[in-house]
Parts: C-alpha cells; structure tokens; sequence
C-alpha cells in the first residue's frame, strides 16, 4: 500500500484538507491529467517499433487516454526471432543475477505506484481498492518467482548415487516463451506470466490484451530499466491472429495464457498439431464458480462475502462467484440480506474512492451482459437489478434465481449473480451440479460442520476452496491460484510449483 493511505488528512493539490483515502484519489486524478498521452507499441531488441496507431479510450467515460501501434506479421516474426538468439546468454546467466533484476523491477514498481494505478484506473476502470491490490500483487509475482529462482534455479540438486559417480539435476530454461494475459489483470497477470518465465530462464514474447496495451506497455519499460536485456523480453501489441502467429512460429518452447477456454483450445489445438518439439501450455481459463450455503451460515458474513465475490470488479474476475446454492431454509433472508447488500454498493467512476464497482472493460462486453441480463429476466425471478448510470460502460449488479444451477451453462464475465435452493439433505446434489459444470477454479463454502468441507474438498476437483470467506483475490505465497478441468490445466500461480512448469530439468551424472 502507498505510505500514507492510512496516514493523517493532509492538503491536496488545491489546498482542500483531504482524509487519506480521499487525498490518494486527488493524487491520481492529478496525475491522470498530468500525464502525457501514453503510446504504446511493440518492443524489439529493446527498441519501440512504429506503425498506424490506434485510438484508446477509457471505459470510464470514452475519453482518450493514449493510442496503440499494433504489431504487424513482421514485428511478432522480428520478436520470436530475437527471443531466440537471446535465449542461450540469458539461461546462462546465474539465477541470483536474474532474481536480482526483477526484484530491482519490483522496488521500481513500488515506487511507481501511483502513476500504475492511476494509469489501470484509466485503461481499465479499475476502482482504488482493485487498483491498489493489483498493483500490490505485481509486486509480489516479481518478487515471489525471484525468491523461487533462487531456490530452485542454482548450481542444482546432488542426487545419491553409487560411489565413483556423481548426479546432479538442475532446471534450465526451456526457451521461447509466448506469454498471453488478459485484461482483466493487465498489470498482474501479464508481469506474473512474464517474471515467472524469465525467472525459469527463459526468453519471452509478451502480448497483452488488445483492450490494454498500455500498462503492459509501462511494465515492460520498467522491467528494461530494471536490467532486463533488449534481447530477452519482447512485446508485441495486437489481437487475437497476432497471437496466433506467435504460437505458431516453430521453436517456441512453451506458452503461457490466461483468457477464455475456448481461447486455451485453440492454442493447444494449434501447439499440438505443429511440427518439432512437443510444446507445453500452461493455461488459466474461467470458471462458472459456486458457493454452498448452509443452514449454520453466519447471515451477515454471508452477505458480506457474496457481494465482495460476485461483485467486486464488476464480476470481471475469472475466480468470482457465478452460482450461489443456499439451504432453504434460510434462503429467504440471505437473499434479502445479499440484496441489501448489493444495494449499497455505489457504482460509477472508479477514480472516486468511495466507489465500489465501476464499469465494464468495453461496449461489446456490456451489450453481450445487458442481452445476457435482459434474457434471463424474462424466464428467470429477478431479486434485483440495480440502476447502472447512462453514460459509460457500467453494468449494474444483478441476482437472479434459477430453478436448476443446470439452466446456467455458460460463464457470465461481469457482476450477475444465480442464486439456486437446495433442500436439507440434498448437498449431494449441490456436488452433483458443480461438478457437472466441469469447471474447477474455485469454490466457497459457508458453514459450521466441519464434516462439509471435507466432504466437498474430496468430492470436488477445484483448485481453490475458500471456506467462510470470500472467494476471489488469492494473495500471492498464501494461496497459489489456477485450476483444474475446464478452468485450466493446474498450474498454480503465485505457488512453489510454478516455476518447474517454466523450466526444463537436465540429470548431469559423472563418472568421477
Ligand atoms: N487471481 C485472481 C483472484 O484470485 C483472479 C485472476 C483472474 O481473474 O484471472 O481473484
């Protein structure tokens, strides 16, 4: 956290006395008009490459906020190229050396604090609160996969073996990378992909998400000025058929993604039908994630931890609550509880600290939600709909009860909530229908017996179960996030197993 967010009222820019909080968000609002129009583009060999750029504007309020020069053909083949010849120097240099720059890079972020998340407030509607997490969590992958390379990236491990031999395994880099992040975490989840690969010894090919290049853009130049050769990190801006170039190019030794899981298919369609080496994806995807609510629930914890998962970041998280099942016996008052709650939420510009939901990535998101919300009001009971304001891409939060948890079939990225009863007795049946849902990313339970949790923690193939809390936000070291089926391919990020997945291991055994 900044210094002074819990520190005393001091003046802000235009002499008005400010309470902490409020004093963050002049702060950012000055630097958000200070700032000189971002333009981001692909960087190769450590220079910036030219082109048409393209228009970006805020989900806030469509105002421009700076463009983007998407990479052509040429650029995403110059950038695996370059990733290539950079590969040997980098695998070679010592571990501590590598850890060492990303956590100069994340002292840099740190102390950049205010213009990162002044900028993912901009390009990503992000309210303070999620701003600040993100921000924290960037830091904490940077120094996190440091610390994992210096465990595990060193001279090797000495194996036992007879006497006159020796063995040693040790983990190299694979090679190229192709890293693809989301937008929902433009600065986390991109610089978590890209500092874990690099840590491994890898070279990288980072394309962020069409809709924000440029925080992506600030981080990249960062981790340069931290000490990240021009010949090791390449990025290349553009859509999905840029991304699909770079998965295809040949001797790309892995792919890191988070997205869609439709997404993940294709590229592990398109990895496996190549020729060469056999590549590895490692990918995140989405999940259609539940909450069980029993009987012995606190109400108001309830309440609390419903509307904190389902709608804090606008639902935009690929770990928020989807499916809330709630015993019936107490389902009337939690709903009203969850209603009251969601009712209080003030949704509008995130740049104001007070806001707790702001708006949706882009247009097409929103007219995909309002269609989505708008049909189900017509077949679905509406518990509340709340009043999103005219102009923006805001979607208001929603709660709708279902009949059966299998009438929702499809992940809905954004702050709807489908709230279905289950009798007494009839937990088996909960289980039933979320693991029908074939997602497995994560899951809450709210209860007092303790017998539940084991029951649904061995009965469920989910990566992350959160009992009597909420279920989104996974801290980085404390609880390692990915899932299983068709939320991912298991990999946990920010946990002590993710690096091996970046490295390759080589067994050296001598005859002494
Ligand atoms: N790690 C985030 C969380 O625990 C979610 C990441 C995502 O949405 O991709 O909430």
């Amino acid at each position: 956290l900044p210094p002074d967010l819990y520190g005393p009222a001091r003046k802000n820019s235009r002499g008005v006395e400010l309470g902490c909080r409020d004093m963050l968000a002049s702060t950012l609002k000055d630097i958000a008009a200070g700032r000189r129009e971002v333009t981001a583009a692909s960087i190769v060999d450590g220079a910036v490459r030219t082109g048409t750029a393209r228009t970006m504007a805020s989900p806030i309020d469509g105002g421009v906020i700076g463009k983007v020069i998407e990479a052509d053909a040429a650029t995403a083949d110059a950038a695996i190229a370059t990733a290539r010849k950079g590969f040997a120097a980098w695998d070679q240099t010592p571990a501590t050396q590598r850890a060492a720059i990303l956590e100069k890079a994340a002292d840099l972020l740190e102390a950049r604090m205010e213009s990162f998340l002044a900028l993912l407030q901009d390009e990503a509607g992000k309210t303070m609160d999620d701003g600040i997490s993100e921000v924290r969590e960037a830091v904490d992958f940077l120094r996190y996969y440091a610390g994992e390379a210096r465990r595990l990236c060193g001279a090797g491990e000495t194996l036992p073996g007879p006497t006159g031999e020796s063995n040693v395994l040790r983990l190299r880099g694979r090679g190229v990378f192709v890293a693809i992040s989301p937008w929902n975490f433009p600065l986390a989840i991109f610089l978590g992909q890209v500092s874990a690969a690099l840590a491994a010894g890898n070279t990288v090919v980072a394309k962020p998400a069409e809709q924000t290049p440029l925080v992506a853009f600030e981080a990249v130049k960062l981790l340069h000025e931290a000490g990240i050769p021009g010949s090791v990190l390449q990025f290349v801006t553009g859509d999905g058929a840029i991304g699909a170039r770079l998965v295809e190019a040949p001797k790309v030794a892995g792919v890191v993604f988070t997205g869609s899981t439709e997404v993940a298919r294709i590229i592990n369609r398109t990895l496996a039908g190549k020729d060469g080496p056999i590549v590895p994806l490692i990918a995140e995807t989405g999940g259609i994630n539940a909450m069980i609510v029993d009987a012995t629930a606190l109400p108001e914890q309830v309440s609390d931890d419903v509307v904190t998962s389902a709608f804090r970041s606008a639902g935009q998280r690929c770990s928020a609550l989807r499916l809330l099942f709630v015993q019936e016996d107490v389902a009337d008052k939690m709903i009203e509880m969850i209603v009251g709650a969601a009712d209080a939420l003030r949704l509008g510009d995130p740049r104001d600290a007070s806001v707790h939901v702001g708006p949706v990535i882009d247009a097409e998101a929103k007219g995909k939600l309002d269609a989505y919300t708008k049909k189900l009001s017509a077949s679905a009971r509406v518990h509340y709909a709340g009043a999103a304001p005219a102009t923006g891409t805001y979607v208001a939060p929603h709660v709708f009860e279902l009949n059966r948890a299998e009438d929702l079939q499809e992940e809905v990225f954004g702050p709807v909530l489908h709230v279905v009863r289950f009798k007494a007795g009839g937990i088996d049946g909960v289980l039933d229908a979320i693991d029908g849902t074939g997602y497995g990313l994560t899951l809450g339970v709210h209860t007092r017996i303790d017998g539940l949790v084991e029951k649904v923690t061995e009965r469920l193939s989910v990566g992350n179960v959160y009992v009597n809390r909420n279920i989104i936000g996974a801290v980085v070291g404390v609880q390692p996030f990915g899932g299983h089926g068709l939320s991912g391919t298991g990999p946990k990020a920010g946990g002590p197993h993710y690096l091996l997945r970046f490295a390759s291991e080589q067994t050296v055994t001598i005859n002494t």
